[in-house]
């Protein structure tokens, strides 16, 4: 696609986070399905349906745009969601395994939060108000997701990890 304006740089980041929500869409089911802290399990679950609204939001913005979602494909959260998969595949005690989902998902929320961050500002530059106003929504349940995985990482599941002898 053409970029020669900051408007297509913007339309090109939606194009992507629509692809890197939609191929999360596929990876959360199984990460809560690999999960055994239920606390963990439900959070993937939840986010998976706070996922299928941010597909929504992107949709609404791009086709305010008078654009679509097609064309792009989110390598880096297609990488990141490789790597959570080596953490579902590999031989692992349940609590290893549990810390190591974590691990994946605050990286895929991380990314998410970088990329929202960016086309926030190149919106508001533009002076797409009500696209600020939905992708900041999706931002702020990337952060929450973050700040309630690091609370169970620290309170209850790197602990339970910590205890395990070989
Ligand atoms: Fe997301
Ligand atoms: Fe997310």
């Amino acid at each position: 696609m053409k970029m020669e304006t900051l408007r297509d740089l913007l339309v090109h980041n939606l194009k992507d986070l629509y692809s890197a929500e939609n191929q999360l869409t596929k990876a959360l089911p199984k990460m809560a399905k690999a999960a055994t802290n239920p606390e963990l399990k439900k959070g993937f679950e939840t986010h998976l349906s706070e996922t299928q609204g941010q597909i929504e939001r992107l949709d609404r913005v791009l086709k305010a745009m008078g654009e679509t979602h097609g064309g792009v494909k989110c390598k880096g959260m297609e990488g990141l969601i490789a790597e959570g998969a080596e953490a579902i595949e590999e031989e692992a005690a349940k609590e290893v395994r549990d810390a190591a989902l974590i691990g994946a998902a605050q990286k895929v929320e991380h990314y998410e939060i970088s990329g929202y961050g960016t086309a926030i500002a190149y919106a508001e530059l533009l002076g797409e108000a009500d696209a600020v106003t939905l992708l900041r929504e999706s931002l702020d349940e990337e952060e929450a997701t973050d700040k309630k995985l690091s609370a169970l990482a620290e309170g209850t599941v790197n602990s339970a990890a910590a205890a395990l002898v070989a």
